[in-house]
């Protein structure tokens, strides 16, 4: 994609929906980090799922280091790697405790430096709470900035390289959101949505998917003429003869 293009791209994305936002439900920065970290391989939906009650028994890092893995372990059973993610948890909330006065740091080494808190996870934070203009690379963004020709890259580090370099300041904010959700909804993985795509003419995948009936709008039905509207059936003419006559019909 040229200047014009990526321009353009996002000015289709952005018309709509201009306001583009996480779908990680959070309260406070420490909710939003801790959710963000728990959405590591795993749906937002699986994540908004299991943060109410966790965040009702534990809302600020000394509330959530004392609950420890194993108090924090049966709120997030339903989350891929829980195991894995309640030890994380706990161990983040006391180094944020021990090294952050219990605050989320606006910093992106102190950020990655935190137990199961990885580079993506620093963007989003940086991002969403400090108003950095990073692009956090996860699933959607990799494949549809791979698959559109926006920033192509052979991992994670190489599509955020890319984007940094191509995408216009302007729309560098939101431009995170914009792509996870455009290939959360639109660009899918197995089946994109071509036929439906606001940005298809400016997309360079070479296998997009064709459009079936169902997906092209259903032209509207010719007006009915006027002479055929006006056109009595037999059983209307009987009516209408019934009426003239003043016998009235039945019901
Ligand atoms: S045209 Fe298809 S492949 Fe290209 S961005 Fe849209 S949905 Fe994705």
């Amino acid at each position: 994609m040229n200047v014009a293009q990526i321009d353009e791209f996002f000015a289709r994305l952005a018309a709509r929906n201009p306001d583009p936002k996480t779908e990680l439900r959070y309260s406070s920065p420490f909710t939003l980090l801790a959710a963000v970290m728990l959405s590591a391989q795993a749906t937002d939906t699986s994540v908004n799922k299991a943060t109410p009650a966790l965040f009702k028994a534990a809302n600020t890092p000394a509330k959530m280091a004392d609950l420890g893995p194993a108090g924090i372990l049966p709120y997030i059973k339903t989350i891929g790697l829980y195991r894995t993610k309640a030890k994380n948890l706990a161990a983040l909330s006391q180094m944020l405790v021990d090294r952050h006065g219990g605050e989320v740091p606006a910093d992106r080494d102190a950020l990655q430096e935190l137990p199961g808190a990885g580079r993506k996870t620093a963007n989003v934070v940086l991002n969403t709470l400090f108003g950095h203009p990073t692009i956090a690379v996860d699933t959607h963004v990799f494949r549809v900035s791979n698959r559109t020709g926006l920033a192509p890259g052979k991992d994670v580090m190489a599509v955020e390289a890319a984007l940094d370099e191509v995408v216009p300041d302007k729309w560098k904010m939101g431009a995170h959101h914009w792509l996870i959700l455009h290939g959360r909804y639109t660009c899918v993985a197995r089946l994109p949505k071509c036929p439906i795509c606001p940005v298809a003419e400016l997309c360079a995948f070479k296998d997009k998917t064709p459009p079936t009936p169902a997906s092209v709008t259903p032209r509207a039905k010719p007006a009915v003429k006027s002479r055929q509207r006006d056109k009595q059936t037999p059983s209307s003419q009987r009516r209408a003869a019934k009426v003239r006559s003043g016998k009235r019909g039945r019901g």
